[in-house]
């Protein structure tokens, strides 16, 4: 079974069984605000600078993320796959990036065989197309995968938004006319909008025109607005529209509405989207006889979602200096239920939030409320309800929204009907 049926399936966990523990300190070898927060509530584990193990509670985060992604590519005509991450050198002589690509990952095994470590997958996916289509008939068709991508990143001080092994989903698009690419394209766009909608970061991220290097005139890139962001981005005052560094570095005037008033705003790059044309389908010769019998040449566009950046920009943009405030379509449960000293309403309120489907980690340790409040702010669950004798005689339970302050007393036979 995999990861994101075994985590869509799991809606309760007892905090007294997680492995995990939060940590008080703030991390002395981190400079980024996503990296202390994630290690600190026990989402991720830094094994090395650019390297993460995805804790229980991180793994919950990322599941969620891969599923919207997952259901909206589905929605336009993605057929899931799951490809090596070990390729052969061969493949990517092929296309030229074996020597052109700086931060290729490169192993060699005792008998002297070398291969890469992929940080894409255009060198598996074009001769893994070309093996099953042979008509025209079979276009277009539209292949993904979530998969580890491995970079060199020789700075790797970003925590989850730069590392050298990170989750990305990637979709290749396979058509043979322009027309028919730009009629995909513009969808695969919207479906971006929908997902960084869903992922709750949708009013910050911009679909921004970024150059589209020795291919065509444009690619686009969508990027999510903090002063965590790496990235520099230039937002036309007048129609919204942005475009990146480069771009703004050839242009006077927005493409868009051709306005002059821009402002500059730090961004992280989520996503992209980017025509290829016929640069990785040439060097394999993928064509396809058409109608009339003629040889056509396979045009493709790629679309990619860096995940566990997408995650660790989601902490960028929802924190504050107690932790981190997930939204509800991507946190790890819905609800916080935390018991203070032994009360048998704690147990039964969390029995009853089980039968209802509503997911929920229970904070049932022996450990001081102190601890607990604290605990609670930095994991960042959107609800979090507390059973204690003095709620009890404020006749119920202490409800409070991690994004608010102000809490407010139920009666426990309504915190159901509230909650769902
Ligand atoms: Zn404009």
């Amino acid at each position: 079974m995999s990861k994101s049926l075994i985590y869509s399936n799991i809606k309760h966990m007892r905090q007294s069984q997680l492995f995990t523990k939060t940590q008080k300190d703030a991390l002395k070898d981190e400079v980024s605000v996503n990296a202390q927060l994630l290690i600190r509530a026990g989402f991720v584990d830094k094994l090395m600078a650019g390297v993460y193990t995805f804790l229980p509670l991180g793994l919950r985060v990322m599941t969620k993320i891969e599923n919207i992604i997952r259901e909206e590519i589905n929605k336009i005509g993605g057929q899931e796959v799951f490809m090596p991450t070990l390729q052969p050198k061969e493949s990517w002589m092929k296309t030229g990036r074996w020597d052109a690509m700086d931060d290729l990952y490169k192993v060699k095994d005792t008998g002297g065989k070398e291969f890469a470590l992929g940080p894409t997958h255009e060198e598996v996916v074009v001769p893994l197309a070309q093996k099953y289509i042979n008509s025209y008939k079979d276009f277009p068709f539209y292949i993904y995968q979530f998969q580890n991508k491995f970079r060199m990143e020789l700075r790797a001080k970003s925590g989850i938004l730069r590392g050298r092994e990170f989750l990305m989903k990637d979709l290749y698009s396979f058509h043979l006319n322009e027309e028919d690419f730009n009629d995909y394209y513009e969808k695969a766009a919207k479906t971006y909008e929908k997902i960084f909608q869903r992922a709750g970061i949708g009013d910050k991220t911009y679909k921004t025109f970024a150059s589209g290097g020795s291919f065509s005139k444009y690619s686009h890139e969508y990027q999510t607005v903090t002063p965590a962001g790496e990235d520099t981005i230039h937002i036309c005052n007048k129609c919204g529209l942005a475009i990146n560094e480069e771009i703004r570095a050839e242009t006077e005037t927005c493409p868009n509405c051709k306005g002059t008033d821009f402002r500059k705003e730090k961004a992280i790059e989520v996503g992209n989207i980017f025509n290829l044309k016929n640069k990785f389908t040439k060097p394999f010769d993928f064509k396809i006889k058409d109608e009339k019998g003629e040889d056509k040449e396979v045009i493709m566009g790629c679309y990619g979602i860096g995940l566990s950046r997408l995650m660790g920009t989601v902490v960028e943009v929802y924190h504050d200096d107690k932790g981190m405030i997930w939204p509800e379509s991507v946190a790890p449960f819905k609800v916080h239920l935390i018991s203070l000293g032994k009360n048998e309403e704690a147990e039964k309120i969390y029995a009853d939030l089980q039968k209802k489907n509503i997911e929920v980690l229970f904070d049932d340790r022996e450990v001081t409320a102190g601890q607990k409040f604290a605990d609670a702010d930095i994991i960042g669950i959107p609800y979090r309800i507390v059973i204690s004798e003095k709620s009890l005689q404020a006749g119920g339970a202490e409800l409070k929204k991690r994004s608010e302050d102000e809490s407010e007393i139920i009666k426990i036979k309504d915190l159901i009907e509230k909650l769902k």
